[in-house]
């Protein structure tokens, strides 16, 4: 049974839109902190009713927190921009689409941020794309964590070693040598 507790308050829980939401199983607390904004928002981007959220929070008229990819100082720009141009909903859908990009990549350790996710058991999930691009150069999500973690391009093969294979929290990811210099038990995880 989920135990979704997402940003999406009680009252829409008999949506059927709501029983799709990607944030089921995520802290509902990201959604309603700056610091998580970005992370909030990466989750947005993957949900397959990103477009039925956000018009819910536009007609309710939600106060706080991201909804639909937007925090709430963007829906009230989008609602502005649908008032003062009396726009169609095509063009309402089109501009909160353009609105939900994510910005350029400041740093790679932002880059970490805003595409990973806690997990249960200490682990991280990564939600963002198969391949990262920073500044002209691909990453998988392990490399981009062993660079955020170890302060240096990855040498030699990336592997979990806490028993979870997608994990990509720094400390649970080795390279070659340093699964050479762990016990035979960690080794082979
Ligand atoms: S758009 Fe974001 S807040 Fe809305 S249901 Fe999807 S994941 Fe949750």
């Amino acid at each position: 049974m989920s135990n979704y507790t997402g940003s999406v308050p009680d009252t829409a829980r008999k949506t059927d839109w709501r029983t799709r939401a990607a944030c089921q199983d995520v802290d509902p607390e990201i959604f309603f902190s700056a610091l998580s904004e970005e992370t909030a928002k990466a989750v947005c981007r993957s949900c397959p009713v990103v477009e039925q959220c956000l018009q819910f929070a536009l007609d309710e008229d939600i106060q706080f927190g991201v909804y639909g990819g937007l925090n709430e100082d963007e829906r009230r720009s989008l609602r502005r921009q649908a008032v003062r141009r009396q726009l169609t909903t095509e063009e309402l859908t089109e501009r909160s689409r353009y609105a939900r990009q994510p910005k350029e990549p400041r740093t790679l350790a932002w880059l970490f941020e805003i595409n990973t996710i806690a997990a249960f058991g200490d682990h991280l999930t990564w939600t963002g794309p198969n391949k990262a691009k920073f500044q002209g150069r691909t990453y998988t999500p392990k490399q981009v964590a062993f660079l955020v973690g170890r302060g240096r391009p990855a040498t030699g093969i990336l592997r979990s070693t806490c028993g979870t294979p997608e994990c990509v929290r720094p400390e649970h990811i080795a390279n070659t040598a340093e699964r050479h210099s762990m016990t035979p038990e960690v080794d082979a995880a």
